[in-house]
């Protein structure tokens, strides 16, 4: 049976400054429990996708032009991030933004702040985003901004969880790390789609790390989608190979 889809962008335009033109019409779905790779170069469109999808554009001078966004089957275009949120939709943005002179334990709690649950249902999430993130627990009381990299990235992705998604839309996590905390980065982000059923849409230009832990992919160049499939087969495609894996 085909999986549930959750989200969908229907060929969508993307305008900044009301001349340039970047996305140029894409279409993508994201299936209930899957792991969907956005990949491409620089500069293809995967923030910008990620942005349109999560409201974020207006504060870059940018606007959807055309095509629609659903999120189970609403459109979504008119909610703000944070009602979004409360639709079960959560994006972190690429270069992770933690809050540098929050502890590590402060920036979570931010995360948990559009939920009306009490202390005890705080503090067992804490402990969720713990048990997927051990180091967090052993920073915990460090400030964010003298932690390391990939410790941030985990900070911004537990922080993200405290608000409960059912998707997650993470932009670029390889960004500026090392290849042992990648792979732990994507292994938390396996466990957390396995054992939790969260959803995610991950934009990435590591096609190699992304194809091997995403189930479905689709391929940006220049604001078009030109490729899509899953992820198994991309990777066997020999332009996928010449292009973005760096063999042929
Ligand atoms: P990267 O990996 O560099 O983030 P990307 O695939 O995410 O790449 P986008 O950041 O979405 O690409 O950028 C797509 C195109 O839109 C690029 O040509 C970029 O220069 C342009 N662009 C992005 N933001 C703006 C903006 N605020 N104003 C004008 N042009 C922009």
């Amino acid at each position: 049976a085909k999986a549930e889809t959750l989200l969908e962008v229907n060929n969508i335009e993307v305008i900044y400054n009301h001349v340039i033109l970047v996305l140029k019409g894409v279409s993508l779905t994201v299936a209930k429990g899957g792991i969907t790779a956005l990949l491409g170069g620089n500069g293809a469109g995967k923030t910008t996708t990620l942005k349109a999808i999560s409201n974020l554009l207006h504060s870059e001078r940018g606007e959807v032009t055309k095509g629609s966004i659903l999120y189970r089957g609403d459109p979504v275009a008119d909610l703000n991030p944070s009602e979004l949120v409360q639709r079960g939709v959560i994006q972190v943005m690429e270069g992770r933004h933690c809050f540098e002179h929050l502890t590590v334990e402060e920036n979570l709690l931010t995360g948990a702040y559009t939920r009306r649950v009490g202390k005890g249902q705080i503090d067992a999430d804490l402990e969720r985003v713990y048990e997927y993130f051990p180091r967090l627990r052993e920073r915990r009381k460090s400030q964010a901004g003298y932690t390391s990299g990939g410790e941030q990235q985990m900070c911004a992705i537990g922080r993200a969880l405290m608000s409960r998604p059912e998707m997650i839309l993470l932009d670029e996590p390889s960004m500026g790390l090392a290849p042992q905390l990648v792979e732990e980065i994507f292994g938390i982000v396996k466990d957390l789609n396995e054992a939790e059923g969260v959803s995610f849409l991950l934009a990435e230009q590591n096609t190699n790390v992304a194809l091997r832990f995403a189930h479905y992919g689709f391929i940006l160049e220049s604001g078009r989608v030109v490729m899509d499939g899953p992820a198994a087969e991309l990777r066997e495609n020999p332009d996928v190979k010449e292009f973005y894996l760096g063999m042929s």
